[in-house]
């Protein structure tokens, strides 16, 4: 029989576990806390006696993340890590400090098949989708490494979300848990190329998640050319869906647009988006693209996003530039991994 992925149960799940092994109740609580704490091994379970642990090992696996390399911004409170999990696949995040406190930024898979262009995940191929419990890993690994709580959480980082549907709605509900690391769904966001079915999936679901929808582009032309995703789910379709999900859940989309100079910042861009967004309760969120090495993409002059925002205004479309933190630690993620293990001081962070 193979083994369970202890961390990927529920608490609930983990009674019924700890009890069909012929222990008491108590014990998977125990256990509970360990995982929470990121153990990466049984026998760290110190309360535990060792015959239970034994049982484990036997039946069950941790899937914990380890961290392979961490970078702090010398300019803000920004740090990047790149986890190696327990079969040598790597996957980076970003921990922000707010006001309101830290926000981390997580993958959802080691590489991506969507291909976009200008992105360094993209690029570099899929190996695999990560589980639920290799999510919540990264928090967990953050919150331990930093000795702090992470409130908020974007699923942003390297992969598509929605191309891991049944694991990603899984990890919405194992975060949320109010022993375990009590994240609640107001507190998460995520990210989307565009893979409409499931937009209209996770709109059924009625969840208080923000959605973010990486648009790029105002049309069919210069959106094929950047996000190969567009083929199959052109414009028209994609925010056809958006609309849907708005009205279902009420609540506001944000669609992410990195400029990049002279492929999608004409002011004739930012007049054909902002018809096209009209009626649609949302929010565009402008980032000045991070120059990947080998795409060939610059990223757009203040004033041109200016203009940019200026144009989108006059149509009664919302729009702002982006913050960026941890402008000296390497990028969006992707470019970490991909440079497999040199660091690239010039490049700037994709950050909410
Ligand atoms: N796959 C999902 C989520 C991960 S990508 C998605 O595409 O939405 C997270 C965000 O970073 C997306 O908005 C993506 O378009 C953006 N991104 C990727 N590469 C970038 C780059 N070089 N510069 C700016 N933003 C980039
Ligand atoms: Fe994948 Fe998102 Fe990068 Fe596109 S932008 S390749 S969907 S991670």
């Amino acid at each position: 029989m193979p083994k369970t992925d202890i961390a990927s149960l529920s608490r609930e799940e983990l009674k019924e576990l700890i009890q069909s092994l012929g222990q008491p109740a108590f014990r998977s609580t125990q256990i509970y806390e360990w995982l929470r704490k990121g153990v990466s091994s049984f026998d760290e379970m110190t309360n535990v006696p060792a015959s239970l642990r034994q049982k484990l090992v036997e039946n069950c696996y941790i899937s914990y993340a380890a961290i392979e390399k961490k970078l702090v911004s010398a300019y803000d409170d920004t740090k990047k890590y790149l986890f190696r999990f327990p079969d040598g696949e790597m996957v980076e995040s970003v921990l922000m400090k707010y006001h309101h406190g830290f926000t981390s930024c997580i993958s959802t898979q080691a590489g991506c098949r969507m291909g976009c262009t200008f992105c360094a995940t993209g690029q570099s191929g899929f190996s695999r989708s990560l589980s639920a419990s290799e999510m919540l890993a990264q928090l967990i690994a953050e919150q331990q490494d930093e000795h702090i709580r992470i409130s908020n959480v974007v699923l942003m980082g390297m992969g598509e979300p929605l191309d891991n549907f049944d694991q990603v709605m899984r990890f919405l509900e194992l975060v949320g848990d109010e022993k375990g690391l009590g994240i609640g769904m107001r507190h998460i966001s995520l990210s989307t190329c565009g893979l409409v079915p499931k937009i209209y999936e996770l709109a059924d679901r009625h969840l208080q998640i923000t959605l973010s929808v990486s648009l790029h582009a105002p049309n069919n032309q210069i959106r094929s050319r950047t996000m190969p995703v567009n083929r199959r789910y052109p414009v028209e379709e994609l925010l056809k869906a958006c609309r849907y999900y708005s009205d279902t859940t009420g609540r506001r989309i944000s669609f992410e647009y990195a400029m990049i100079d002279g492929v999608n910042d004409s002011d004739a861009c930012a007049e054909e988006l902002g018809r096209r967004l009209r009626g649609i309760i949302s929010h565009v969120n402008l980032i000045p693209v991070n120059a990947v090495s080998g795409t060939g993409y610059q990223k757009s002059k203040r004033q041109r996003m200016e203009r940019f925002i200026d144009i989108l205004g006059k149509a009664g479309v919302t729009a702002t530039v982006r913050r960026t933190l941890g402008s000296d630690i390497n990028a969006s993620c992707g470019q970490l991994r991909r440079a497999a293990g040199s660091t690239n001081p010039s490049k700037e962070e994709t950050a909410v």
